[in-house]
């Protein structure tokens, strides 16, 4: 499978961009309502001295999700310890973690939908009672103890919130959901990024990126970085409108930010399903990638620039699809199941 330069999932590159995080809510550029309601939330909490209530962060890969859960625990001036659903392994690891928490510390898992059944339901109890269950010998002698925990915050990502069971969902007080951003706000994270990279980056260079970043810092910070190599290349000593649009054509990224994956997608609801509905699984199978890579990567943003809708037999691709390949889309009867758009949870 060919890499995508755009895919906003995390990289190995990207892990030298820990020095681009920005570390106090002040510097978090965007997601207003998310900053507005997480300060009043923290102000609250340091002032009764009592542990923040558990936050779940959802929304696609790249927009800021562990930056955001950093940030509030310094905003907490408590610690951070990170871990991953798919890392904890046995539900032991997870009472380690927590049983190595300090009083109001915040636990952070990433990819909270891919923890095992069983660790999630140590997390249950410990969410709501602070306790943690655990069972000491096997046979007829094991019993159960119960360990009082200290205060603490979890704080859950999810690209996939209907991938929460209910249980757990309901344990989280302070729900966010992280919206793509719009361009004017991804200029000023490239500003601010190539100002810590000592790039010198015109206006009109920042907003040539910010047009082809999906909406996307991490994608915009990982194009930024791309363009100063060839600007370097081109001995070029600034960012300007042309070195950023011909280094982003040399990367084949479009002027809407789509690569040839998201191509290949659309021309697969267009030409092999004459325009849809197709399921998830099938559209899979003919872009030769795995569904859930399509579900959470590729969709959501197609789904927002409105290139495609979901309906509930499937994906159909939208008159602006039809548009982009310079094709009329053809009259078609819609079911009145397939106008509205549906959301993960199938919610309209
Ligand atoms: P997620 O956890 O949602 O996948 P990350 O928190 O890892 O995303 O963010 C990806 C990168 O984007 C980080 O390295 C960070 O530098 C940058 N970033 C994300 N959100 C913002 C923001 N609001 N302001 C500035 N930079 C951001």
């Amino acid at each position: 499978m060919q890499e995508r330069l755009i895919t906003s999932l995390r990289q190995p590159e990207d892990l030298a961009a820990e020095m681009l995080r920005p570390t106090r809510l002040a510097e978090y550029i965007g997601q207003g309502r998310v900053k507005e309601s997480l300060s009043v939330f923290i102000r609250a909490a340091l002032s009764r001295g009592e542990a923040l209530d558990h936050v779940l962060l959802f929304g696609p890969p790249g927009l800021g999700k562990t930056t955001l859960a950093g940030i509030v625990a310094s905003e907490l001036g408590v610690n951070m310890r990170a871990t991953a659903g798919p890392a904890i392994e046995r539900p032991g690891d997870l009472a380690a973690l927590l049983t190595s928490l300090e009083e109001r510390d915040v636990l952070f898992i990433d990819e909270i939908h891919r923890l095992s059944r069983t660790a999630e339901e140590v997390l249950y109890a410990a969410m709501e009672d602070g306790c943690l269950d655990i069972m000491i010998g096997k046979g007829p002698s094991a019993r159960s103890i119960r360990l009082s925990l200290s205060p603490f915050t979890l704080i859950g990502a999810t690209t996939r919130a209907g991938m929460l069971s209910s249980p757990l969902r309901d344990r989280f007080g302070i729900n966010c959901r992280l919206e793509f951003y719009p361009p004017e706000e991804i200029v000023l994270i490239i500003r601010r990024t190539a100002r810590i990279l000592q790039l010198k980056l015109t206006e009109e260079g920042a907003q040539e990126i910010a047009g082809r970043a999906r909406g996307t810092p991490r994608v915009a910070n990982r194009l930024l970085k791309r363009i100063r190599d060839y600007a370097l290349d081109w001995q070029r000593d600034e960012v300007d409108r042309d070195t950023a649009s011909e280094a982003l054509d040399r990367l084949d990224v479009d002027r809407r930010g789509f690569d040839y994956l998201d191509q290949k997608v659309l021309r697969a609801i267009i030409e092999k399903f004459e325009g849809g509905p197709v399921g998830l699984e099938t559209l899979a199978a003919v872009a030769g990638e795995e569904a859930g890579t399509l579900e959470e990567v590729v969709e959501p943003f197609l789904l927002q620039q409105g290139f495609i809708m979901r309906t509930p037999r499937g994906r159909v691709a939208t008159a602006e699809a039809y548009r982009y390949f310079g094709r009329v889309m053809p009259a078609r009867e819609e079911a009145p199941q397939e106008r509205g758009l549906f959301d993960e949870d199938g919610i309209v």
